[in-house]
């Protein structure tokens, strides 16, 4: 835990914080290692053992150090740095003796089982020897994460560029420093975010810096060496600037996810990392928000493995139940969310009819791969925009391909209709050979053609028998399907227990029981907001709980007031806090885990605190 840096703002794992001492800065932030060793840096290093002979004297140093800048910088302790390929047992033995009785605030190396739990900053050693090598550095952040606690900053040294920035802090790095950038200006390598180049192939400035608005490329090179270096280095410090603060605003807008699977072409290894990190499921997921307010753009083939896309297609696998029905209908998606309010799907329903009772409809679309008509409003479900040709590539097919058969495979129905063309009825065709399950094709040419909706029609007006929903029963349905996806099976049970009542209108549907209020649906996610009546039965069952002592909490549950939170809980999860005294409902503003591990920090905004005895 650190009393000096706290996350103020999340984007999955990207944070926007503050450093806590001296003169407050803003992270993700840039260290000018030009300074690093002047105490009147915000950061300021004690200094390597190689380059101060021993420990002893690196340790004088650092007190010395301490002494002069007090709390107001944070002073990273002596350090002997190797590189990766010396053995763990020759770096234990250099450094695990070192253990810092002082108050202000720290960083240290981040060496498995030999680092302490006091510093407020963890360094990757030897991050520099990475680049280009996305697995070892994906497997050393991982380790690194899974070693520290989760309030506090990690750094990693001489690896950061224009280029490589976005993805840094995609993956959960708060701290890096200007080393690479000042490098490449002395040899003459004019870095952008779209990569670098050398200043000899360069024809005209791809940059209207104050740097080099000043100058162009030919009178460039004809300066001094030393002068030449001098705008260099501007440019390329200006450049790294503007890029964080364009990645800042991408994790204020929640769009870094986008902004990264472009930027991630400028270089190979930038592109495996995002592509191991969505392999690494878990790591992006815990930190990933249940919903978020902005479209999300599927523009790419990584959008189909990003962790909103999979979470959702697992939910569906694993927490939802359909409704009893004995006819499947599988429909196309449409561009206009939620489908029910497309032109297309108007149709669909109209020649469905009053068979609508006997039936239950699927959504067939890349990349969410299947959607219930129940989970149409839910977040990323009705949110997504993506680039549609009528293409489909193999991937996107066997994606989605894959979802229906998993489904088709544990759901059993009598009849499946599928109203679809072109790569959507490919798909069916697919998943029914796979499974040996025969689909009947009702559209011919265009599925809004009179000719195929009148087959739709047709098809369906000869099951007139078997499991039928009133309107009430698929409105409670929809209520059902809601709680399980985002509590977990069984949440249905506990808020839309049997008996309840539906009221208000398509999509602000609210249950009763009686004339206590349980659950209300906010049609802008797709999600269920709880009643405190509804909050005091969940937490018997112990889902999404965040338990707290005996205080009564006001406004906003802070993290260091959380004794244990449900480590299923994501960001914006909606969460019953369970106290000695209180009972509350609110949404969570950092994973559970988070919760537990953090000293800073607002956990939970509160909605409804009541106060119990
Ligand atoms: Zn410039």
């Amino acid at each position: 835990m650190t009393r000096y840096f706290e996350v103020l703002q999340r984007d999955g794992a990207a944070r926007i914080g503050k450093l806590l001492f001296g003169e407050t800065a803003q992270t993700p932030y840039i260290i000018d290692t030009r300074t690093l060793s002047s105490e009147d840096s915000l950061i300021t290093d004690a200094g390597s053992v190689w380059a101060s002979g021993s420990f002893e004297e690196a340790e004088r140093n650092f007190n010395k150090i301490r002494e002069a800048v007090k709390d107001n910088s944070l002073v990273i302790l002596p350090h002997q740095s190797y590189p990766p390929e010396v053995p763990e047992e020759i770096k234990d033995s250099a450094t695990c003796r070192y253990d810092p009785d002082n108050e202000g605030p720290t960083g240290e190396i981040s060496r498995p089982g030999c680092s302490s739990d006091a510093s407020d900053m963890y360094i990757m050693e030897g991050a520099g020897c990475f680049e280009n090598n996305a697995r070892q550095f994906f497997n050393e952040l991982i380790e690194m994460k899974k070693d520290i606690a989760a309030d506090t900053a990690v750094y990693t040294p001489n690896i950061c560029l224009p280029e490589n920035l976005a993805m840094l802090l995609y993956l959960g790095v708060d701290i890096v420093d200007n080393t690479k950038a000042l490098v490449a200006a002395h040899s003459d390598i004019f870095l952008t975010s779209a990569g670098r180049f050398y200043l000899d192939s360069l024809t005209e400035m791809p940059c209207r810096c104050e740097a080099c608005a000043k100058t162009n490329a030919s009178e460039l090179r004809e300066m001094e060496k030393r002068e030449r270096a001098k705008i260099l280095e501007k440019h390329n410090l200006n450049a790294l600037e503007a890029e964080l603060v364009l990645v800042r605003e991408k994790i204020r807008a929640g769009m870094l996810r986008e902004y990264v699977e472009g930027q991630c072409r400028t270089r190979p290894w930038l592109t495996a990392l995002l592509r191991l990190a969505d392999s690494e499921y878990e790591y992006l997921e815990e930190k990933s928000p249940l919903a978020r307010s902005n479209e999300m753009l599927a523009n790419s083939s990584e959008s189909l493995s990003r962790v909103e896309i999979v979470r959702f297609a697992q939910r569906v696998q694993e927490r939802y139940t359909p409704p009893e029905a004995d006819v499947l209908v599988l429909l196309p998606c449409s561009a206009k969310k939620p489908y029910s309010i497309s032109n297309s799907h108007w149709k669909f329903i109209k020649a469905i009819g009053d068979k609508r009772r006997f039936v239950h409809e699927m959504i067939i679309t890349s990349p969410m791969g299947i959607v219930p008509r129940e989970l149409e409003l839910t977040y990323p479900a009705a949110h997504y925009d993506t680039a549609v040709t009528g293409y489909w590539d193999a991937e996107e097919r066997e994606w989605v391909a894959g979802c229906l058969e998993k489904y088709l495979r544990k759901n059993k129905y009598n009849v499946i209709v599928a109203h679809v063309e072109d790569a959507y009825r490919h798909i069916c065709e697919m998943v029914s050979e796979r499974l040996g399950t025969e689909m009947i094709f009702t559209s011919s040419g265009s599925v809004t053609s009179p000719d195929s909706l009148k087959r739709l029609k047709e098809e369906l007006s000869k099951h007139t028998q078997g499991r039928a929903r009133n309107v009430e029963e698929r409105k409670k349905d929809m209520m059902r399907c809601l709680a399980d996806y985002q509590f977990g099976k069984g949440a249905s049970e506990i808020l839309v227990p049997e008996g309840t009542i539906i009221k208000g209108p398509f999509p602000k549907y609210q249950i009763f029981e009686g004339k206590k209020q349980l659950v209300t649906l906010i049609p802008q996610y797709g999600t269920l907001a709880v009643t405190i009546e509804g909050a005091e039965r969940m937490i018997e069952s112990g889902r999404y709980v965040v338990e707290i002592d005996d205080f009564v909490p006001k406004g906003s549950l802070l993290a260091p007031g959380v004794i244990k939170a449900d480590p299923q809980i994501r960001p914006g999860d909606e969460v019953f806090v369970r106290g000695k005294n209180a009972v509350c409902v609110g949404r969570a503003a950092m994973s559970g885990t988070e919760m537990q591990e953090s000293g800073r920090g607002v956990a939970v905004d509160l909605r409804h605190v009541k106060k119990v005895k």
